[in-house]
Parts: C-alpha cells; structure tokens; sequence
C-alpha cells in the first residue's frame, strides 16, 4: 500500500500526535517479544486485578442476559450508584440527570471537550499534564495553553500563574489532582487559592480530572474544586472514574456529574459515536460503587510503599533528582544531572527523550521522557508493578547513571 492521496487526512487529525505513553508499552513489548530482558515501567494502570465481586457481577449480569443496548450515557441504577458516591465521598449533589457514563473517563472528557470547544477557545492545562489533554483540545479545535508547576513547588500550579494564564478566551481550566505524570495533590486551602482565582472569572469553566482521588498517601485528604468552592458548582464538570481505584483499565468506564444542558449535550454527541459504554461492565460499575471498598485501602498501602522505595532508590543515582509525590502511581524525577553527557555506550544525552532512549537500550528499562508530558528535562515511571520488578528496574537505573561521564 502507498501513501493516502494528498489532502485525504482530515486536519484535525493531523493536528494530533498518538499517544507517546502507549507507543512507549508498545516499544517495550515489542523488545520483549523479540527476547530481550525489558522492565516496562510506561504504563498508566494498577498491576492489581479487578477484585473478584466487581467480575461476578459482569458474570451475572451476562448470565441474566443484560446484553442489550442501554440508555447511552447510562443506565438508572449506575447512576444512582455514581450519584450516591459523589454525596458520600465528595458531598456533591447530582441528580441521575446530571450524570454522564461513558467509554473510559477519557471518552467523557473528549466528550464534554468536543460538545464546547470552538476555534481558538483556549484550555488552561497545568503542566506536566496527562498525555491526552492537549491532543484532545487540538482536536476539538482549540488552543491549549500550558501553565508551568515547578518541580520546587512540588509540582503544584500556583494561583499567580494560573492568573496569568487566563484569557478572556479561555473556556475551560483543566485540572488533575493527584496528577498524572507527577503524583502532585494540593491541600484544601491550595485548591482555595486556585478556585479563588477562578471566582474572578466567572467566563471560565472547570473541568477536574479526579482519576486518582483515592491513590492519595500519608495523611493527605482529596478535595474537588466544587467542594471547596460551591459558587463553582454551576461551572464545574468532575469526571471521575473505575480505572485506577478500582483497577478496572480494560473494562472502559468513566463518569462525570455537571451541569444538566452540558451532560445532554455530551449525551448528544455519544448517541452519534459509540452509543452506551458496555452494558456488562456497567453493571460491575454498579456494583463497584456500591460493593465492598476494603480493597482500596490495601492497594494503596501496596503503592506507599513502592512509591517509597523508588523515590530512594532513584535519589541515589547520578544525576537523577526525584521528589516524593503525594498521589497517584507515578514519580517525575528530573533527568537534567545528565543533560549533555554521553552514556555507557557513547550516546550523546541532550533531551529527556534521550535519555529515555538510551536506557531502554542499555538497560532494558522503559519509562516515558518528559517531553510526552509537555515538560523537560524530566521522565515519568509509573510504578504499579511489583517490589521486585521496581528494584531491579531502579537498580539498572543508577548502573546507567553511574555509567554516564
Ligand atoms: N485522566 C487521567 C489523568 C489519566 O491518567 C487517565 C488514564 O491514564 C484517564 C484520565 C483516562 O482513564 P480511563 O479512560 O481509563 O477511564
């Protein structure tokens, strides 16, 4: 097959990348395939299994025949279920209307992106940020606009440039705490700040990503903007949803409460793409929800004590400076103690990307640069895989340090 005929590719598609994160597990395993010894530390999801109740319910609701088509953006007991969860654990009130169930929490955000976003409307992101934001908001026509979180801040957006970054075209701030690539989580009185900042622009809407709301360590406690803040209830969409807590990534559900008008309009566009998410794994949504939660404890005190181990391990190799972060699975150390040098086996290190490169191929350790996070010189390990695996990997981290002159 030839190349496509010039002009056939639409141009919002060619506005966007794929995803770097997913292309460097694919990288990974294609080593792997290939015999080589590969740690993949690049991808975005929980090592765990979907607990056994959340699969037999998919397994009954599968033997009771629920396998027909439902209503698109849910079905009544889920999002009561979601309803009932965002009273108890966010003190949100959203009526079932208010209530959009999608195809992963990546569907509902493209969703509510695609339903507002016309040419040139700005999306504040604080960056690093999660891969798909920016692409998303080029392909739904606008401009993302990058708010920098210093590492000596603790990753943290400060609400002066959150200021700054604001425009009079700017539709939504796009919000994600505890962060992915970062693991960065704010207090209540830091999301004050910022929602303060929002209050003086009553033209700019939240949309918070709440993805890893219960991968929070020590004695942090989860927040969401419309709580700390209900003046901005009437112009917030939380998305959450069952990926991360409830360790059901290949499932695909995700959720978001807002604005009834905004939730009709995401149901709008869903009814003329794929329709409702799956009607089995709905029903293990139910009952994930409203099912035992004493797993999630336990996970997360399995990830504390990764996260531990890999913020030591990798603060003692050359060059390589990592901050522990609060939340999520993911640390974002700074590479920058490399720049410019040469590694093991003479490749020239000058971007994160690099170095990134250089350490799968010398070491066998695949992590994801910086720069797939719109921030450099950085690199972001996702570390949802076993005590083991993570030691040997930060292991052949510090011999590649220490190999570069
Ligand atoms: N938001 C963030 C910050 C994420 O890291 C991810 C997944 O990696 C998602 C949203 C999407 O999750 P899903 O579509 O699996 O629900």
């Amino acid at each position: 097959m030839g190349a496509l005929p010039a002009g056939f590719l639409a141009d919002s598609v060619n506005r966007i990348s794929p995803s770097q994160t997913i292309g460097m597990a694919t990288k990974a395993r294609e080593l792997k395939a290939k015999g080589r010894d590969v740690i993949s530390l690049s991808a975005g999801e929980p090592d765990f299994d979907t607990p056994d109740n959340i699969k037999e319910a998919a397994i009954k609701a599968l033997r009771e025949g629920k396998t027909k088509y439902t209503d698109v953006d849910g079905i009544p007991e889920l999002k009561a279920a979601i309803a009932a969860k965002f009273k108890r654990e966010n003190g949100l009130d959203y009526k079932p209307s208010q209530i959009s169930v999608g195809t992963g929490g990546k569907q509902v955000l493209y969703n509510a992106l695609l339903c507002t976003l016309n040419p040139g409307d700005e999306v504040v992101i604080p960056a690093p940020c999660w891969v798909s934001y920016a692409d998303i908001v080029l392909l739904g026509g606008g401009k993302p606009v990058f708010a920098p979180c210093r590492i000596e801040d603790g990753y943290r957006l400060k609400p002066e440039v959150l200021a700054k970054a604001i425009t009079k075209k700017t539709k939504w701030f796009l919000f994600n705490a505890p962060c992915n690539p970062t693991g960065a989580a704010y207090s209540k009185a830091e999301i004050k700040a910022l929602t303060d900042v929002l209050m003086k622009h009553p033209h700019v809407w939240v949309l918070t990503d709440d993805m890893y709301e219960h991968l929070l360590y020590d004695d942090n406690v989860f927040y969401t903007p419309a709580q700390v803040e209900p003046a901005l209830y009437e112009r917030t969409l939380t998305l959450n949803g069952f990926s991360k807590a409830y360790c059901m990534t290949g499932w695909r559900l995700g959720y978001a409460g807002g604005p009834e008008p905004l939730i009709k309009t995401m149901c709008k566009l869903q009814s003329q793409s794929t329709s409702n998410p799956s009607s089995i794994t709905q029903w293990a949504g139910v009952e994930a929800l409203n099912g035992p939660q004493d797993f999630i404890p336990k996970n997360r005190q399995a990830f504390k004590e990764r996260r531990d181990l890999v913020v030591s391990m990798l603060n003692q190799a050359k060059g390589i400076k990592c901050p522990k972060p609060e939340g999520a699975f993911y640390v974002y150390p700074s590479c920058e103690g490399l720049i410019g040098k040469t590694s093991g086996k003479g490749t020239k290190i000058n971007t994160d990307e690099d170095f990134v490169l250089a350490l799968l191929e010398e070491e066998g350790v695949a992590v994801v640069h910086g720069a797939a996070f719109a921030m450099s010189p950085f690199f972001r390990i996702s570390y949802a895989t076993s005590t083991a695996e993570l030691e040997d990997a930060c292991s052949r981290i510090q011999r590649f340090c220490g190999n570069v002159r």
